[in-house]
């Protein structure tokens, strides 16, 4: 799938659900999500019928996102099934972690090759803090699972806020050195509603390389992350800079709410409902969504917040 401006599309990601067990400040409102309909939801079927159609246009990555995915009662169903669709070549998930020591071997055994695990803080009070209701031993006891179960990648996402974990760059970036994982560095989002955070708390990827002066570039793995490297590191560190240095002529991913809309770019408010749809409705809406990706997704700081329409747990980060 090429879109106008030759981009090649083989990423979509896939919130199989806006709930979550947690409430990240940046990411959702505290009360939660507003309650939609059962029936406005994809049914599993229809996630897999859509990444049928998906696979069949050129995908060949899958993450699987939400809310929480683990909240998701048949995620290791849709993991599996999704893993099993010709042409996929990669199932991976992105989870805050906290229900792994009950299902990381399942995810495992069902396909899933690579983890990103979200972590803001190693603080246990600022855990709880950003996360309104999460505890920092329930991540730690996730993670321990994450490796028992073997996954062939695993990543930690810390979204780096000014006046919150700025001060915890250096500890973060050295989970690296104690652990066989890369750790990203996400630029804050101006989403849709999600916390009032100042100008202040916007920072440039470029504070983490001052506060890591040893750490050497290293070549990217066709990602969107600049990588870099402590001495004596297990895994990289990958800055992601949606933010002060955007890389949408770059941009190869297709979202998929869980309420069956295709956003092609994250902060736009295009959608493309693919709800009720057969396999071939499904990729004409596919077609048209890539055709018509927006060339960038326009200026985000603290004025200018997300078009999107949505927050995070809404589209699936
Ligand atoms: N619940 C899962 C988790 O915690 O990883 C998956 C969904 S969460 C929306 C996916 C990722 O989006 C997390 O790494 C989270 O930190 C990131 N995220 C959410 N809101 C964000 C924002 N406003 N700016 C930057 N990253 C954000």
């Amino acid at each position: 799938m090429i879109d106008q401006l030759g981009r090649n599309i083989t990423y979509l990601r896939i919130s199989v659900t806006d709930k979550c067990n947690l409430r990240c400040r940046y990411c959702m409102p505290e009360d939660g999500v507003c309650k939609k309909d059962h029936a406005d939801m994809l049914t599993e079927d229809e996630f897999i019928t859509a990444v049928e159609a998906a696979a069949s246009l050129g995908i060949t990555k899958i993450r699987i996102t939400g809310g929480e995915p683990r909240v998701k009662k048949n995620i290791v169903s849709i993991c599996r099934r999704a893993a099993a669709v010709e042409g996929i070549r990669e199932v991976c998930l992105t989870t805050n972690g906290l229900l792994l020591p009950q299902l990381a071997e399942q995810l495992k055994e069902a396909g899933v090759k690579r983890l990103n695990l979200s972590l803001d803080t190693l603080d246990p009070q600022k855990y709880a803090y950003i996360t309104r209701v999460g505890r920092l031993d329930t991540f730690r006891a996730g993670l321990d699972a994450a490796f028992s179960a073997g996954f062939e990648k695993i990543k930690v996402n810390a979204v780096l806020i000014g006046g919150f974990n700025d001060n915890e760059i250096v500890p973060l970036a050295e989970l690296t050195k104690q652990y066989p994982l890369d750790v990203r560095f996400i630029e804050l989002m101006p989403m849709y509603d999600s916390g009032d955070f100042g100008p202040d708390a916007y920072l440039p990827y470029s504070k983490v390389l001052e506060r890591l002066p040893e750490a050497v570039a290293v070549a990217a793995d066709g990602g969107v992350a600049k990588l870099y490297r402590l001495p004596g590191a297990q895994g990289n560190i990958g800055l992601i800079s949606p933010v002060s240095a955007h890389f949408c002529k770059d941009c190869n991913r297709l979202r998929l709410t869980a309420d069956g809309k295709l956003k092609p770019c994250l902060h736009a408010p295009d959608e493309y409902s693919i709800k009720g749809l057969d396999l071939d409705g499904m990729k004409a809406v596919m077609e048209k969504a890539i055709w018509n990706k927006p060339a960038w997704h326009g200026d985000l700081d603290a004025i200018h917040r997300s078009q999107a329409g949505r927050n995070m747990n809404q589209i699936g980060g």
